[in-house]
Parts: structure tokens; sequence; C-alpha cells
């Protein structure tokens, strides 16, 4: 199928709520033109070094999302552009972010990603730190960042019960009195679990090779 007709089958399972991050990581600029010229603009992407070209590329209307671990010292290479980082896991890095931001003259808008898995090499905060980090001020002091929201991702399994306790973990701390207010954007789900992902309350998918190089027929 091709990748306008696997992004409109796609596009119309997801609820109103829902925003599409098309992850183009390792596709090439064309399968990207290809997108964007079907209406797709948020495109996501997991290595500094492939998302720059990209980014000069493309069409300037584009907007990108980092989403994989991101090292402190790639963050000035992408912070002149960048829309959205996904996967914010240190303290260090939210506030390298923010100088990098404040050089550009830019505000970027990041999510926190929460250790939800069971696989211990998936990186980000324990649950249980996140209300600190979120609500302590020298965090939400930083004038060139905006936190709007949580990420996640399940342990990679078959097993849908464990997918769905996980995403409940993350559904509850962003769901919790005195941090909802701070949480517009819950990002959860990937190709192999979206459709749980979305059942336990996420507003962003972040979704691949679904789109481009999906087989079925
Ligand atoms: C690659 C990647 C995705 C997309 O995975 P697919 O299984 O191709 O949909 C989503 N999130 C992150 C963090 C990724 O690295």
């Amino acid at each position: 199928m091709s990748i306008a007709a696997q992004l409109e089958r796609l596009k119309a399972e997801l609820p109103p709520r829902v925003k599409l991050v098309a992850v183009s990581k390792y596709c090439p600029e064309s399968a990207i033109q290809e997108a964007y010229d079907a209406g797709q603009r948020i495109f996501g992407e997991s290595r500094a070094q492939e998302i720059v070209p990209k980014y000069e590329h493309l069409p300037k209307d584009i907007a990108w999302h980092f989403i994989g671990h991101l090292q402190v010292n790639k963050v000035r290479y992408i912070a002149p552009f960048i829309d959205t980082i996904h996967s914010v896991d240190s303290l260090k890095l939210l506030q390298e972010i923010n100088v990098c931001a404040a050089k550009n003259n830019r505000s970027i808008k990041v999510l926190l990603e929460v250790h939800i898995a069971q696989e211990e090499q998936k990186s980000g905060f324990y649950p249980d730190e996140i209300g600190y980090f979120l609500k302590n001020t020298d965090f939400i002091g930083f004038k060139n960042v905006e936190i709007i929201g949580l990420m996640g991702m399940a342990t990679y399994t078959a097993d849908e019960a464990l997918i769905r306790r996980e995403f409940a973990t993350l559904a509850a701390i962003a769901g919790d009195k005195s941090l909802k207010p701070l949480v517009r954007e819950l990002s959860m789900g990937m190709s192999n679990d979206y459709k749980l992902a979305i059942e336990a309350g996420s507003t962003m998918v972040r979704i691949g090779s679904k789109i481009f190089n999906d087989t079925d027929v």
C-alpha cells in the first residue's frame, strides 16, 4: 500500500484528540515528501545527524519532533528548528535545551519521558519522580522550554495485558489531580501498540513502520 493510502487508513482510525507523529527515521527524504504531499505535517526522528539535513532539504512548515534518546551534546544542532522533544529523560538535558533555545530566541516544547516498561534499557524518569520534576520551580522557571506533557514506551511484547498496565500507569500519573493542569499531551503508542495507547488516553501516537514500510495489502 502507498504511503498516502497508509496515512489515510491510519488517520481514519484516530480520534480527533490524537495527533499523528509520522516517524520517518531511516526513511529517505522522498518518502517524507510523499507523506507531506498527502497532508502530513508532523514528523518524528530519533537521530540528530539524520534530522538536520532532512530539515534543511524539506518544506519549512514541517513540525519536526525528536523522539529518540537525545544526547546533551547534540541539542545545539536541533535547537534552531525542532518543534517538540518527546524524550527528555534528565534535568541536565532539559537545562541544555533551555540554554540552546534561548540562544536561538525561541521556545521548545518538551515532554518528560517516564520509565514505564519493564525493560531496563528504556530510559526516562521513574513514575514517582515525575511529580517532583513537574512541580519543581527551577524546572518550570526555564523560560525557553515549555513542558507540555509526558511520553512513555511500553515493553515490546505480545502480552497485551502488560502493555495496557504500563500505559495505564502513565495515564494515571498524567491524570493525577495536581499534575493534570501541567500535562496537556500524553505521547504513547507506536505501530504495534497504538490502539491500546489510544484506549488508555494517548493524545500523540508515534507511528513509523505502519506508514513507511507496511507490507499488508
Ligand atoms: C522508532 C520509534 C517509534 C516508531 O516505531 P514504529 O514501530 O516504527 O511505529 C516510536 N517511538 C520511538 C521513541 C521510536 O524510536
